[in-house]
């Protein structure tokens, strides 16, 4: 069933000019690019992101990475897209991630790990109504 997720290409993958290298793999995999903007998030578009995980622990530092420079962010659309940018994405700890993955193939940390999509059809939901309020 065709579906829309929401994938971040972090500030990582585009300090590292790995944009092009990234956005490759979704597009070869026959993933639909519905919406695309570059833009450096505040903290409080960080908190509403990642609001699941706003007390834990590793956030802190999540929030100053996320907001240290600009990002991709994106809507994706496919069949099984959600599954699918989360199986392309890999592990979230980029030391563990498969190799073929593209945090396997170019993350060695379990926060600079390049990219995010969404975890579930509900998640997608929300995450592309938080980023792109106006897509029809
Ligand atoms: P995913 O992005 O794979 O869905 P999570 O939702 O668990 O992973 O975590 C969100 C993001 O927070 C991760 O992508 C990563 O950037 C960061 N993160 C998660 N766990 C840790 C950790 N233990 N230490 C540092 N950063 C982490
Ligand atoms: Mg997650």
């Amino acid at each position: 069933m065709s579906q829309r997720t929401l994938v971040l290409l972090k500030p990582d993958t585009v300090r590292r000019g790995l944009v092009g290298e990234v956005l490759g793999r979704f597009e070869a995999k026959g993933l639909r690019i519905v919406a695309m903007d570059q833009r450096t998030i505040d903290g409080e578009q960080a908190d509403q992101h990642y609001a699941e995980h706003v007390e834990r622990d590793f956030y802190p530092p999540l929030r100053a990475f996320v907001t240290s420079g600009p990002l991709v962010a994106l809507v994706l659309e496919g069949d099984e897209a959600v599954e699918v940018v989360r199986l392309l994405n890999g592990a979230t700890d980029g030391r563990k991630a498969a190799p073929g993955t593209i945090r396997g193939d170019f993350s060695l940390s379990n926060r600079e790990n390049l990219v995010h999509g969404s975890d579930s059809p509900e998640s997608a939901d929300r995450e592309i109504k938080l980023w792109f309020p106006d897509l029809p």
